[in-house]
């Protein structure tokens, strides 16, 4: 088998061939047909998270461990089970649930399997998608897509899954009834948008700093854009909830110490700000305000093995537009991953083995 692998932090990918390993006891190998290139990639293979006043989350301390290979969002097919699997179908097409937790304690009961202190997440703790076949722990985080194209599928499994988390935050019926805030359109901004169209949600309104992103938010149906830089952002998303009293709720993408400010400057009384983005830096809080407002700050952190089910199931509807994607080489994983920490990419990237 071929990797991209992280070999020293802040250093370019290094290509690696070696055996393609065999499963053992319940694994599942995948040949892997499509892996999406993520912005968290950025930040693992620079070796460390912004948490804000110089203070920094390196990768070492949360058990990452090199060479890795990374890549989490993963479709294929698979290939090979080990003598314990539970049965496969060989050239069955899937994609991969890469937020694999221990599998023991009470959080994998609970089936936050995410949220796991002992978490095994493909390209991050083990070996994923940068690569041309991946060891998946069990078959059960292998879910078929049909005939679906494997880049269409592959970047539901981070994108899609991450934004499908943090709109099952909000009430469905207040997501269906009234606009939310949505602070950043690159992305897992515009899958955000095709989600709640397929939810059938009122609409967003996208805070992005970029005017083509802006844009592209347009084009893929926001209620408007707003650039958060103007002095008048806070008032003109405003203007555009119920009674001018704010939005219900705003998910923020980015997870700048700004862009968390704008959603609770945004939202309404008894409101709620879904922080998702890992931009990094820090905001203050006065704290009489949490009880006054009735605010929630909430995190949202990918999404659960149930939560990837739904969101195939409704992706398999057909009801969910395409985001725009393209297609890139494995090869190109270094020129992908510096596109994007450019800030050059509208959509996805999909590294093809
Ligand atoms: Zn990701
Ligand atoms: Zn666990």
């Amino acid at each position: 088998m071929r990797s991209y692998d992280v070999t020293v932090f802040d250093s370019p990918l290094q290509l690696t061939e070696r055996p393609t390993p065999q499963p053992v006891g319940e694994e599942v190998l995948v040949k892997i047909d499509a892996a999406g290139v993520c912005h968290s990639d950025i930040h693992i293979c620079e070796g460390f998270y912004d948490l804000g006043g110089g203070k920094k989350l390196r990768m070492g301390e949360r058990g990452v461990t090199l060479p890795l290979t990374m890549g989490h969002e993963i479709a294929g097919e698979i290939v090979a089970a080990g003598p314990d699997s539970a049965p496969v179908k060989a050239g069955e097409r899937v994609v991969v649930y890469p937020w694999i937790g221990c599998g023991k304690c009470a959080t994998c009961a609970r089936g936050d399997e995410n949220l796991c202190l002992k978490s095994r997440f493909l390209g991050v703790f083990r070996g994923g998608g940068y690569a041309t076949h991946v060891v998946v722990p069990h078959k059960r985080y292998c879910l078929p897509i049909g005939d679906m194209d494997t880049t269409v599928a592959a970047p539901y499994a981070c994108s899609g899954l991450t934004t499908f988390s943090a709109l099952n935050k909000i009430s469905r019926a207040t997501l269906l009834e009234e606009p939310i805030v949505v602070i950043g359109a690159g992305g897992l901004g515009l899958m955000c948008l095709t989600i709640m169209q397929a939810m059938g949600a009122k609409g967003a309104i996208i805070a992005d700093i970029d005017p083509a992103k802006r844009d592209a938010a347009i084009k893929a149906g926001a209620i408007a854009a707003i650039d958060p830089a103007s002095p008048d952002a806070v008032a003109r998303i405003r203007a555009l909830t119920p009674g001018e009293a704010g939005a219900v709720a705003a998910i923020d993408l980015v997870g700048a110490g700004s862009t968390v400010q704008l959603g609770l400057d945004s939202i309404a009384r008894g409101g709620k700000v879904i922080v998702v983005g890992l931009m990094g830096g820090e905001i203050t809080l006065s704290t009489p305000l949490i009880p006054q407002r009735a605010l929630t700050l909430q995190g949202s952190y990918v999404g659960t093995l149930k939560e990837l089910e739904e969101l195939m199931a409704l992706v398999a509807t057909g009801r969910v537009p395409r985001v725009p994607t393209t297609e890139r080489p494995l090869d190109d994983a270094n020129a992908a991953l510096n596109e994007l920490r450019a800030g050059n990419v509208v959509g996805r990237i999909v590294l093809k083995p």
